[in-house]
């Protein structure tokens, strides 16, 4: 079977279907979308709290794992990825955070004309609807509703308060005119809803006559005439199909996947595919280098009162009025994301910005996505926002349904190091000031027995993991073992764009769903100028198409 359409978009996640939406809208461009997952009919992926509960659901995810890990004690650490329509979006922990905005006039400094914090505001407004309503920083009435937490918790009350007294700001917006100090996250959330990319962007598209989307198809290789990508070819169930692009080839794969299908398809770093038996079509080192996550380390705390969230759900009378109450009003536990406080904080004050992140959990578990503690418990979880490791991603075969190696070669960096370690020290300080001590029946893990540095390094080595914010992959800059320039078009190679969170050249300093979904809409807008460029042989018509699959 062979369908030609202008634009073929490999993945349906943050920024996938952020494009699938906007090149679709004027009627003018056939597009298909090819996502390997399927469909988000799930209940767990639309109630937030629902979040926990999809780390290994293989429905839903990747389930993929790290090499063993050289800096810490050599543990594979889970990489969990979104596998279904939204893709991350749709398992991740909604919190909606934007990075700094030197993060973006770094990335700018770095050589990339157009995305400085000035040139990519407009777009995350227009990505927006706030809740709070529309300023000078925020807009309202874009596909990805942003809220508030529902109500006040006591325990982060507390929180931000000891933040305070610890001698750091309140801060009511993170995505403000600045991002240090403490104070409650906001969601990608809709009436206690999260709101996807599938559910933001892709819902409205599918009704359109030029998207053809198609679930549950594995893109296995880019077709490449020359240096030219002219199609792809995916597989669906046993079936191998081929389907021409007149225009683009788009990656909106992630982190993980849009290195692999480049390498797959023979571009990409030419030792690692000859080692495959792949033919070189261009020797582009840098793909699947540069790796960058984040990554946590947690402190688990006892609490003094019953008021966390372990407490509700091991206790059937007040579980059921947690789920009573959602079902009425769309509030309460079930409404909470990945955190509920936050804190963002300089671990000197000779920093010009936030160099590490705190979350602040009402509940507690021995690990992410383990079953809660049956005592009443809290979390309050550190990372290192600008990490200075790098790893990579590898192909470990020419089959493209075997995994590829990760390697975030987390901590390898000994600024790293010293950052983890003077972030959990301002954590602790936090912890143990007044507001917060009188909830703190006990210090858990690390016990206070660990005061020296060497000893939290130890912890942070043997407990730690990631923050699920892997980027860089085919990193965006002007240097010649960037992946893509400042276009996001892939060097070397003609008609090939990469368009998702492997194209940050340094992860931002925060979560990087927002990030995406920005990339997502800057990188179509660049597309379709293009295309107005290129002129009617790639505007093409409008007929009738195939219905969606999903
Ligand atoms: C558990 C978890 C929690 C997180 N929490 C937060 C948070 O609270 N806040 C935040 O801002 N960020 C969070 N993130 C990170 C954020 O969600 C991601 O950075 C963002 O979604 C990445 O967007 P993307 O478009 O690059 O990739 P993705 O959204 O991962 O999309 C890639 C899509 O491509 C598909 N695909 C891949 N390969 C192929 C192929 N060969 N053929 C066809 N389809 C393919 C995938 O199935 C997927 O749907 C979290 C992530 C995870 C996993």
């Amino acid at each position: 079977m062979a369908d030609t359409y202008d634009y073929i978009i490999v993945g349906a996640g943050s920024a996938g279907c952020v494009l699938a939406n906007r090149l679709t809208a004027s009627g003018r461009h056939r597009v298909l979308l090819l996502e390997a997952g399927g469909h988000d009919r799930y209940f767990w992926v639309h109630v937030p709290l629902g979040y926990g509960k999809l780390f290994n659901d293989k429905r839903v995810n990747w389930l993929y794992s790290s090499e063993p890990e050289p800096e810490l004690d050599n543990r594979r650490i889970i990489q969990p990825r979104g596998k279904l329509l939204g893709g991350s979006s749709s398992i991740n922990g909604l919190l909606y955070i934007r990075g700094q905005h030197a993060d973006y006039d770094h990335w700018r400094q770095l050589g990339n004309a157009g995305w400085s914090f000035e040139d990519v505001l407009p777009y995350f407004r227009r990505a927006e609807d706030q809740e709070r309503g529309a300023d000078a920083l925020h807009g309202v009435g874009g596909p990805l509703s942003v809220s508030n937490v529902c109500e006040p918790h006591p325990l982060c009350e507390a929180f931000i308060a000891a933040a305070q007294e610890a001698g750091f700001p309140r801060n009511d917006d993170f995505n403000g005119p600045t991002q240090e100090g403490a104070g409650y996250f906001q969601y990608t959330a809709r009436k206690g809803l999260r709101r996807s990319t599938a559910v933001g962007y892709l819902r409205q598209a599918r009704r359109r006559p030029n998207l053809r989307l198609v679930t549950r198809a594995l893109a296995t290789r880019i077709l490449l005439s020359g240096r030219r990508a002219t199609g792809i070819e995916y597989r669906r169930g046993d079936a191998t199909h081929v389907a021409h692009a007149s225009a683009e080839v788009i990656l909106a794969g992630g982190a993980f996947n849009s290195p692999q299908l480049m390498q797959l398809s023979g571009l990409g770093p030419a030792e690692l595919l000859r080692q495959h038996g792949i033919t070189v079509v261009a020797d582009l080192p840098g793909v699947g280098a540069d790796l960058q996550d984040h990554m946590q380390v947690r402190f688990q705390y006892r609490c003094t009162e019953p008021i966390t969230m372990n407490d509700v759900v091991h206790h059937w009378r007040h579980r059921m009025l947690a789920g009573l109450r959602y079902f009425v009003s769309r509030k309460g536990l079930l409404a909470i994301g990945a955190g509920y406080a936050g804190a963002f904080l300089r671990t000197s004050p000779n920093l010009a910005t936030p160099d590490v992140q705190l979350h602040f959990l009402i509940f507690s578990g021995e690990t992410a996505g383990a079953a809660l503690h049956t005592f009443p418990g809290f979390i309050v979880s550190v990372c290192q926002l600008r990490p200075e490791s790098r790893g990579f991603v590898r192909i470990t075969s020419a089959d493209p349904r075997d995994p590829p190696a990760i390697q975030p070669r987390y901590l390898t960096a000994r600024a790293d190091r010293e950052t983890l370690v003077a972030g959990m020290r301002v954590l602790q300080k936090i912890m143990r000031e007044p507001a917060m001590r009188r909830y703190v029946a006990e210090e858990r893990v690390p016990p206070p027995s660990v005061t020296t540095d060497e000893g939290l390094l130890a912890f942070a080595r043997a407990t730690s993991t990631t923050v699920f914010h892997p980027t860089s992959t085919c990193r965006m800059g002007p240097d010649a073992t960037a992946v893509v320039d400042e276009r996001l078009r892939v060097r070397g190679v003609e008609r090939l764009r990469v368009v998702d969170a492997s194209i940050m050249p340094t992860v931002v300093s925060g979560n990087t769903n927002a990030a995406a979904v920005m990339i997502g809409e800057k990188g179509s807008d660049m597309i379709l100028q293009d295309a107005a460029r290129a002129g009617p042989e790639i505007a093409a018509d409008s007929r009738p198409r195939q219905p969606a699959i999903a």
